[in-house]
Formats: structure tokens, C-alpha cells, sequence
């Protein structure tokens, strides 16, 4: 298969726009779950770059359990995400939900995110794999390790290598975290696969103040880098405030992630 590491001995290095993922520099991906207004996204650009992200992440499109809550700003997020990540040099990562809107969210983004409730959403895979574009493929909600992969090669298959995994937690009997975060994905993947592979620490526990040791926890695992919910004021986000760092905590979780990652 093109995604095995017996197919491809070698690293894949997923070039972001000159952001190398997989090139041995943990790279982090931060910002808020969803893209609330211009002045909401910059200040988020604003925090995550002092504390070295290189990539701005939130979401225009979604996938909200109820279809009553916050849906996304949808293309006017995507400006908003877009001028923010120029404004500082960074590149930006967003979902993209539907077929019919790869082309739009493609236009905005220089990586994009399928929602681990599309994992197996194959025509989805197909299409985002069709344009080029680095894909972060999230782990679905109940994927195993085979059936992600899987999806990954749905995407490889279009003769795009420029996939990146996103560990992001699976729903196990365990409640009293949002997922169980499956860190021994990272190096099972690594040894499967040839492909890099971050972590999603926010998702994969989904309480803010767990979310700083399973960063540290995930450079210790030999991820690629992570990608990490910010939040100006978590109590009054839109979406995923519990699980949301604010500015100080999420400071002082990059020193530490600064430390790990010299220290490994
Ligand atoms: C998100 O990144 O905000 C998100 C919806 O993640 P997941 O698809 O992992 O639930
Ligand atoms: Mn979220």
C-alpha cells in the first residue's frame, strides 16, 4: 500500500508552505475550535505565534453534534482565518466538511482538516486527496488504526503524499474524559506508516488543564508536532471552551513543550 512504511522506508516531510512537517521540528498548530470575527481570530494569531506556532487553526465549518449550535461563519470565517495567518506569516489549517465546498476552503488554506466524524467519508477523501493539498486526517471518533490508514490511502491513491495524521482521541466506556487519547497511536503509526503524524490534545481529553501534560506527553511519544485549541476567553467561546487554553496557560505549556522537545 502507498501508505506503508514497507512501500516508503523513508520519513514523508509534508512541506506546509515551507513549514516541514515531519522534518524532526515539532511543529504546533493553534488557535481557536471555531473562528468567532476578525478581531476574535487575530488576537488568537496574536497568542499563538508568541508562543510559536507556526500554523493558525479554526474552524468555518462545524461539525456540531446538534444541529442548533454554532454552525461556523463558513466562507466569511475563511477570510477572516486567512488575513489573520498573513497578517504574522502564519499558514492556516481548517476543516473542510462537503465536497462542494473543497474548492472555497482550499482557496483559503494551505492545509486541509478532515473531521475525524469523516474519516470514512470516502468520496470526501477522494476529492480533498484530488487537489494536492496537505490533508491533516483526523482519527475517527471510533477509527482503528487499520481503518485509518485505509483512509489515508484513499487520499494517497490520488497521488497526493501530503498527508498528515492527527491523533485526536477514540471513544472508549471511559466517560470521565471527552475520548481516551490513544497516544500509543504515535508510534505504532510511525512504524506502519511513513506518513507524519501530530497530536490533538484538546480533542483527545477535552479538559483544558489535562490538555498541557498530554502535549508534553505527545513530544515524548515522538509526534510531529500538535495542534492545540486557544482561546481568548475559553468561558465564552463559541465551542470547545472547556477544553480551550488561555493565554497564560498556554504560555506556559510551550515553554515546557520547548524543553521536551530539546530534551528528546
Ligand atoms: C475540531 O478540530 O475542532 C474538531 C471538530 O475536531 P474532531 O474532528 O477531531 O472532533
Ligand atoms: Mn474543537
Amino acid at each position: 500500500k502507498l501508505t506503508s512504511r514497507e512501500f516508503h522506508p523513508q520519513d514523508t516531510i509534508v512541506d506546509v508552505d515551507g513549514v516541514k512537517i515531519g522534518g524532526g521540528e515539532f511543529v504546533t498548530m493553534a488557535g481557536p475550535c471555531s473562528i468567532e470575527g476578525l478581531d476574535q481570530i487575530r488576537e488568537c494569531a496574536r497568542i499563538a505565534k508568541a508562543g510559536g506556532a507556526k500554523i493558525l487553526r479554526g474552524g468555518a465549518f462545524k461539525p456540531r453534534t446538534s444541529p442548533y449550535a454554532f454552525q461556523g461563519l463558513e466562507e466569511e470565517g475563511l477570510k477572516y482565518i486567512r488575513q489573520a495567518a498573513d497578517e504574522l506569516g502564519m499558514k492556516v489549517i481548517t476543516e473542510v466538511m462537503d465536497e462542494g465546498h473543497i474548492d472555497m476552503v482550499a482557496e483559503y488554506s494551505d492545509i486541509l482538516q478532515i473531521g475525524a466524524r469523516n474519516m470514512q467519508n470516502f468520496k470526501l477523501l477522494s476529492a480533498v486527496g484530488k487537489t494536492g493539498k496537505p490533508i491533516g486526517l483526523k482519527r475517527g471518533i471510533s477509527g482503528t488504526i487499520d481503518e485509518w490508514l485505509n483512509a489515508a490511502e484513499y487520499i494517497a491513491v490520488q497521488n497526493n503524499s501530503n498527508v498528515i495524521f492527527i491523533e485526536r482521541g477514540i471513544r472508549t466506556y471511559e466517560t470521565a474524559t471527552r475520548n481516551t487519547f490513544d497516544l500509543s497511536a504515535v508510534p505504532l503509526m510511525k512504524k506502519l506508516s511513513h506518513f507524519p503524524i501530530i497530536v490533538d490534545p484538546s480533542h483527545g481529553v477535552g479538559i483544558w488543564d489535562l490538555v498541557p501534560p498530554m502535549a508534553r506527553a505527545g513530544v515524548a511519544s515522538g509526534a510531529d508536532g500538535m495542534i492545540v485549541e486557544i482561546h481568548p476567553d475559553p468561558a465564552n467561546a463559541w465551542s470547545d471552551g472547556p477544553q480551550s487554553l488561555n493565554e497564560k496557560t498556554y504560555m506556559r505549556m510551550m515553554q515546557e513543550v520547548h524543553i521536551m522537545e530539546k530534551a528528546m
